[in-house]
């Protein structure tokens, strides 16, 4: 969180963008940052070897597929750039590993970069886009879909002004698509636009 988005109450709390947490006052500030810090480092760290667990469990396999080879790449989900080491068989990226010796990731990555294989191999994935009819989910054309969405965004955009509409992102896409995104609204005319890009 920046620093500049967070101001001392005169009760003693802290406000940031919207929330409110009591502090102890006894706690001092530096001590309420160590501590915070140092909560964030132990649940980062768990949850990327939990999830990079997870990630090697669910191919299900422990050792290297046959003839498949290793790939050092980049993590996209934000531009701090950690390493990859990416396990590739007959073209399908199959398992992930943290590139250890990465002078950016240093031997670790978030909870993001530890799940990033899941966005080609989970079974959640969404593979096109699909509409709540009668209370249930339903597969739909890209056509029908750009079609519906634009035609309410434009009746939108008419009635209230471009501002009318706040784009949000996502932290599961990549810094590509993040920079597509804040294209987007801009062409649609708005400064409203905010994206989770980096730890
Ligand atoms: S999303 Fe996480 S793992 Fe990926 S580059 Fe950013 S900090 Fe590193």
């Amino acid at each position: 969180m920046a620093r500049s988005k967070i101001r001392k109450s005169s009760a003693g709390s802290l406000v940031s963008a919207g929330r409110r947490m009591t502090l102890n006052p006894k706690v001092a500030r530096r001590s309420f940052l160590k501590i915070s810090a140092a909560t964030a480092a132990l649940t980062g760290a768990a949850m990327t070897t939990k999830l990079t667990g997870k990630a090697n469990a669910a191919s299900g396999k422990t050792g290297p597929y046959s003839g498949s080879e290793t790939v050092r790449t980049i993590c996209t989900y934000c531009s701090v750039g950690c390493g990859i080491e990416a396990e590739v068989h007959n073209g399908v990226w199959v398992r992930q590993e943290i590139a250890s010796d990465h002078p950016v990731s240093r031997g670790a990555h978030c909870c993001k970069g530890a799940g990033a294989i899941d966005m080609v191999t989970s079974p959640k994935r969404l593979k096109n886009p699909m509409k709540k009819v009668n209370g249930k989910w339903t597969n739909i054309t890209w056509d029908q879909a750009i079609g519906e969405i634009g035609d309410k965004l434009l009746k939108i955009r008419e009635a209230d002004g471009p501002d009318a509409l706040h784009f949000n992102g996502s932290a599961k896409v990549s810094t590509e698509m993040a920079y597509l995104h804040r294209k987007f609204a801009a062409f649609w005319g708005t400064n409203n636009v905010d994206h989770q890009a980096r730890i």
